[in-house]
């Protein structure tokens, strides 16, 4: 079980006394004050610890909720951004060159997929997309140009399982880094702890858990968090997408009760799978023992937290998912909206939505069908009355 706690994230960070506020001061600036021009002059030859100069680089409220997220994920360090692609965009930029290349899993957020394969080939950053369960392909495809192996922790939409430790330990091999993106599975799994160099989080999602803003993180060795933040070299400091104190703030706040949700999330989840399964719906979901990475995911989890709040039916035909989900919304299921993580259960389709960046070809290759319902699921206090709900819609749309 990971031993870090939401709930005292900051504790350590907070000054008692009779103005010592429970939750730290929003940083309503944008600059700070100085007592000398050396120590400015100071400050843009090396970082000084607890000295701010430019809230770009670095502000009080951003630095509590990056601590905050370096000890949920086991980092050295942390860096809060403006957006989950934000913290994915840096994080390549500053490792990769001109000429060089990344090996990705062809499952991955659509909007990663569209960063790797549309945009990165303009700086000449070249991506490999491959199923990263093929460790030899893996090995295969490695050279000297390659710098990174790409994967996310459990897969948008299909919910595969990334084999953290065996990637971690190839990437080990060759000395190149092993970047996980964790979106789907904070607190579930520890990529840190489990080999990988870096992880990037979208805080959209889970982590911020009320749909209220965008916002990201990358956590890795105090060494690549300097690189980022370079003032003269650090792709953060100079592509510039840094998150507003004011929601650094409201982020923290929501992190005190990510355990809660996850646990929520997990077990609404993993009853609606298995009511799914009982109904012979064909039902993609890490947590029924039949799922391929069933086994893996048990062997590198923190205990406690579940399989995930994601959930992805194949109901045959696009038609009958968008028959399905207009009558879900109509029943007050959930709302039919892209994202995950939120306190409702969303829905979508995601051949033609969040994955449909990805080609047509691609997605037969990996198994996107067009007749997938992707469900993030809420945190509904009383889950047996959703399902009952879920099923009327089912039936209604001639899905089961
Ligand atoms: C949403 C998402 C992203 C992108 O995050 P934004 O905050 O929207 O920029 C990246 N990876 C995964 C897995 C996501 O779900």
């Amino acid at each position: 079980m990971t031993n870090f706690d939401p709930s005292n994230a900051i504790q350590d960070f907070l000054v008692f006394g009779e103005f010592g506020d429970v939750n730290p001061s929003i940083t309503d600036s944008s600059t700070f004050t100085f007592m000398s021009p050396d120590r400015m002059e100071e400050l843009f030859e090396h970082e000084i610890e607890g000295c701010f100069l430019y809230s770009r680089h670095w502000n009080p409220t951003n630095k509590f909720l990056s601590d905050a997220l370096a000890r949920m994920e086991d980092s050295e360090a942390a860096q809060s951004k403006a957006s989950g692609m934000a913290a994915i965009s840096s994080t390549i930029i500053q490792i990769c060159n001109s000429g060089d290349e990344v090996i990705s899993s062809r499952t991955i957020y659509g909007g990663t997929y569209a960063l790797f394969k549309n945009f990165l080939p303009r700086l000449g950053i070249e991506t490999h997309f491959v199923d990263l369960g093929n460790l030899d392909l893996v090995r295969s495809l490695i050279n000297d140009k390659t710098r990174a192996i790409y994967c996310e922790s459990v897969t948008n939409p299909l919910l595969e399982v990334s084999d953290i430790p065996a990637l971690a330990s190839i990437a080990e091999e060759y000395g190149i880094k092993l970047i996980v993106d964790n979106t789907f599975s904070p607190m579930i799994l520890s990529p840190i702890r489990l080999g990988a160099d870096i992880v990037v989080h979208s805080l959209t999602k889970y982590i911020n858990g009320t749909s209220d803003c965008v916002a990201g993180a990358v956590c890795a060795s105090d060494d690549f968090i300097h690189q980022l933040t370079d003032i003269n070299s650090g792709a953060s400091m100079l592509f510039g997408a840094v998150l507003d104190s004011t929601r650094a703030a409201s982020i923290l706040k929501n992190l005190h009760s990510l355990h809660l949700r996850m646990r929520q999330h997990s077990s609404n989840a993993l009853f609606l799978a298995e009511n799914f399964r009982e109904l012979g719906l064909k039902v993609y979901y890490p947590g029924l023992p039949d799922h391929p990475q069933h086994e893996l995911l048990k062997s590198l989890m923190n205990p406690g937290y579940g399989y995930g709040g994601m959930i992805a039916i194949d109901v045959g035909s696009l038609e009958r998912a968008n028959q399905l989900m207009t009558r879900m919304q109509q029943e007050k299921v959930g709302y039919l909206a892209v994202s995950l993580g939120y306190f409702k259960t969303l829905f979508s389709s995601p051949g033609h939505s969040t994955s449909s960046e990805i080609p047509v070809e691609e997605r037969v290759k990996m198994g996107l069908s067009d007749g997938l319902v992707r469900f993030s699921v809420g945190l509904d206090n009383d889950i047996e009355h959703t399902m009952e709900r879920i099923k009327r819609c089912l039936e209604d749309t001639g899905s089961i």
